[in-house]
């Protein structure tokens, strides 16, 4: 364990960002890494539990204190073989995970006492990049299965999947539609969260170790179908306003070359706000203002894209108009990481006011004790790095409890205004008469949250689907398909990047499994081959039991 007794003596440092006015005005990371001994410090807090709650707060079930302790013996290459036997990108959750593990830490019984996980966690792996300890890791010739896997999406659970499957001694091809790989940690999550040469640097290590990458390749017909089977409600063409690459494979030439298929193509239909006015230039989903902002800093600053970006509908190419927040008086509505992200780019684009909306009442400051009582998430009020930068500036505002009621124009046909009002502080949060007032706006991005995945595949794919439109698993991560697979955002609807991994990793247990099936029954008389496969268990939910790769003592 950490040192006997200190938590009692060593104070909680949490993660320091860069001045607020100076980050404000670039896109370079705003987290700053504390000196290693300070790390030890903070790693000799951990009181390694008897029973360690930090593990089941964190959906990768994250050998936390053993690798708190290793930090604080200065066993910093240890902690990193720890650290990557239950997570295969760390880098991505130690700079963008909300650390559910923190809310639960024993410690954190005393409110922002808990042990600085995250922090020590992104330590280990920025270190152990720079020292040259992480490597491709490819299967050994003779772990070759000879079978494929296709995984198409290649966000955080693709990604793991993907690694997972090569490792395990499947050829993999990973599809990916957009211009690079990462998803969301890529076109959603601003640089100044995350630097995307982080990303690009796992998706080498994925390439290295075997993994075929096809980007600007989209599987499927491109029919989003949104308002199709499923029941999900959506308005937008999203593969449109994300701007689809030419190319495009077939789910039936899929099917015919792979042995498996995973899907792992995200949650990306947004919440759509039907209110007059709604179609207005300047009225926009948040996803396209923030793709073309982390376009254009690729540009600026790279990496560069494996392949060209596609034209993209609402650019100076494509149609003339750049959703672009400078001088302008810009409102975000929605309250959430997305709009946050939003708030943070207008600022550094040069908007002249940014004002952030939100339908639901303002949380607690502390954790709500008879609603979210330790060790569940609490759910509190929490200042946005963003909404933080934009205060700061002078130029942010952020509301709880209003509703927009409608959006008005300039008689140009642009956005001008936006009606709102009080909202009533229960569903359905209806505006309360007497409270009207308008915010003028020449920039509106809804980041209100996304209703379900893209139907158009899944449909192609003949998969069932939950009543959210999801990909029903009807057994874990395994679809009603034979052969077709699905984890991360497809399957438990937006989430988050710790869970996405997660998915990836255990769908990957679950094809492998498959797989190995597959070669036992090869040659078999067909009703034994299928009493084998009836046998096999039915594999984790939720977080996963870890067998300790056996670090060396001393
Ligand atoms: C703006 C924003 C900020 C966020 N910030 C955070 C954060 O700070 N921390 C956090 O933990 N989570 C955050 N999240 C949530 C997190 O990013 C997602 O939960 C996570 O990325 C989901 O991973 P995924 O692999 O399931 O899907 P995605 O990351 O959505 O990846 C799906 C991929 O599939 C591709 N694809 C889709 N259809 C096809 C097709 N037919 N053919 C080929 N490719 C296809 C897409 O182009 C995409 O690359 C954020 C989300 C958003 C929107
Ligand atoms: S709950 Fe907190 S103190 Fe206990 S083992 Fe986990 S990180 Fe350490």
């Amino acid at each position: 364990m950490g040192k006997l007794g200190g938590f009692l003596q060593i104070e909680r440092h949490g993660i320091p960002y860069r001045n607020a006015s100076e980050r404000a005005h670039d896109y370079r990371e705003f987290l700053i890494e504390r000196p290693t001994e300070e790390l030890r410090e903070q790693g000799a807090r951990c009181m390694d539990c008897g029973v360690p709650f930090c593990h089941n707060g964190c959906p990768l079930g994250n050998l936390i204190p053993d690798w708190n302790d290793l930090v604080y013996r200065d066993r910093w290459r240890d902690a990193i073989t720890q650290l990557h036997a239950t997570n295969n990108f760390p880098e991505l959750t130690g700079r963008l995970c909300p650390a559910p593990c923190e809310a639960a830490c024993v410690l954190e019984i005393r409110e922002n006492d808990a042990v600085t996980i995250k922090q020590i966690e992104l330590a280990i792996v920025d270190r152990a990049w720079q020292e040259g300890w992480i490597e491709p890791r490819p299967p050994r010739a003779d772990r070759e299965t000879g079978q494929s896997v296709a995984v198409i999406g290649s966000g955080p659970a693709g990604m793991a999947a993907a690694q997972q499957l090569r490792r395990s001694g499947h050829r993999v091809t990973l599809y990916e539609r957009d211009e690079a790989a990462g998803g969301l940690a890529r076109f959603g999550v601003p640089d100044f969260k995350i630097e995307k040469a982080v990303v690009q640097r796992r998706v080498d290590q994925l390439v290295a170790e075997g993994v075929e990458l096809r980007c600007g390749v989209e599987v499927g017909s491109g029919a989003t179908g949104m308002t199709g089977a499923g029941g999900v409600a959506g308005t937008a063409d999203v593969a449109g306003e994300l701007g689809v690459a030419g190319e495009r494979v077939s789910v039936a030439e899929l099917k015919d070359k792979f042995d498996a298929i995973v899907i792992a193509t995200g949650s990306r239909v947004p919440r759509d706000l039907p209110v007059p006015g709604r179609e207005l230039d300047g009225v926009h989903f948040a996803m396209d203002y923030l793709y073309q902002r982390n376009r254009w800093v690729a540009q600026e600053f790279g990496p560069a894209p494996s392949v060209p970006a596609p034209p993209v509908p609402g650019s100076p190419e494509v149609d003339g108009v750049q959703i672009t927040a400078a001088g302008r008086d810009v409102v975000v509505i929605g309250g959430g990481d997305t709009g946050a992200d939003c708030v943070g780019n207008a600022l550094r684009e040069g908007a002249r006011s940014i004002v952030q909306l939100e339908l639901l009442p303002e949380p607690p400051a502390h954790r709500p004790d008879d609603r979210t009582p330790w060790p569940e998430w609490p759910l509190k009020y929490r200042l946005s790095y963003a909404m933080q930068e934009a205060q700061e500036e002078g130029v942010g505002e952020q509301d709880y409890s209003i509703a927009t009621t409608s959006f008005s124009g300039d008689g140009d046909g642009r956005v001008a205004k936006l009606h709102i009002a009080q909202a009533e502080s229960a569903p359905p949060f209806g505006a309360v008469a007497g409270t009207e007032r308008e915010l003028p706006a020449q920039l509106v991005l809804l980041a209100m949250g996304f209703v379900g995945p893209e139907q158009g595949l899944l449909d192609e794919l003949g998969v069932e689907k939950d009543p959210r439109g999801n990909v029903k698993a009807v057994k874990p991560y395994t679809t009603s398909v034979d052969g077709v697979f699905a984890a991360g955002d497809a399957r438990r609807g937006q989430s988050l990047i710790v869970w996405a991994i997660n998915e990836g990793r255990q769908c990957a247990r679950m094809v492998d499994r498959y797989l190995a099936g597959v070669r036992d029954r090869a040659g078999m008389p067909e009703d034994e081959a299928l009493a084998g496969h009836a046998d096999a268990d039915e594999g984790p939910e939720g977080p996963p039991q870890h067998v300790t790769p056996g670090v060396p003592a001393g």
